[in-house]
């Protein structure tokens, strides 16, 4: 049995050798037919299994796909690609400011000031300059927030692009009342 198998066979391992129990090598690219994937010219090694030795050749497809799949590993390839180029798209965050008035207890309202960060706005002078501007409390809260002691919602628009001319009046949203 193994004889018939010998004669076709190159580079065999030694007769004595008992392990590896059968390793079946490409007249292609000399190496193991496992390792033809690897081959630059797999096709080609398909073609040299499919003439030479057909059972192998039908294991091997059955696992690896047809002889023409050129077409699959340029998609593979294409696919690669694209993903490359999405991670070096650069992420960036939506340039948004947005107003909205809280009440606290009974009567109070507070303005609360979001996205100033996506500005590159410095929130610790931002929150000063609003202080200062409406001669109330104003404070840093969170990542990216301020809160505006008093109801100053509709002058922001005015007085945010005038402190910052990056931002335009366009770029205030207005979030109406939220209740905090
Ligand atoms: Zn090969």
């Amino acid at each position: 049995m193994e004889n018939s198998k010998t004669t076709i066979l190159r580079n065999r391992p030694q007769p004595n050798v008992t392990y590896p129990l059968k390793v079946i090598y490409c007249g292609h690219c000399t190496l193991p037919v496992e390792y033809c994937e690897y081959y630059p010219e797999y096709d080609r090694c398909k073609l040299w299994l499919q003439q030479n030795l057909p059972a192998e050749f039908e294991k091997l497809i059955s696992i690896s796909g047809g002889i023409d799949d050129e077409n699959s590993e340029e998609k593979k390839r294409q696919k690669r690609g694209g993903k490359g180029m999405i991670k070096t798209k650069k992420k960036e965050g939506p340039k948004q400011i947005c107003v909205s008035r809280a009440t606290r207890g009974k009567k109070k309202s507070v303005t609360v000031v979001t996205g100033l960060n996506s500005f590159g706005i410095d929130l610790k002078i931002a929150a000063k300059f609003f202080g200062t501007k409406f001669a109330c409390g104003s404070s840093v809260v969170g990542d990216d927030e301020i809160v505006i002691q008093g109801d100053v919602k509709d002058d922001l628009f005015e007085i945010i692009p005038e402190k910052w001319s990056e931002i335009d009046e366009d770029f205030i949203e207005d979030l109406g009342d939220l209740k905090r």
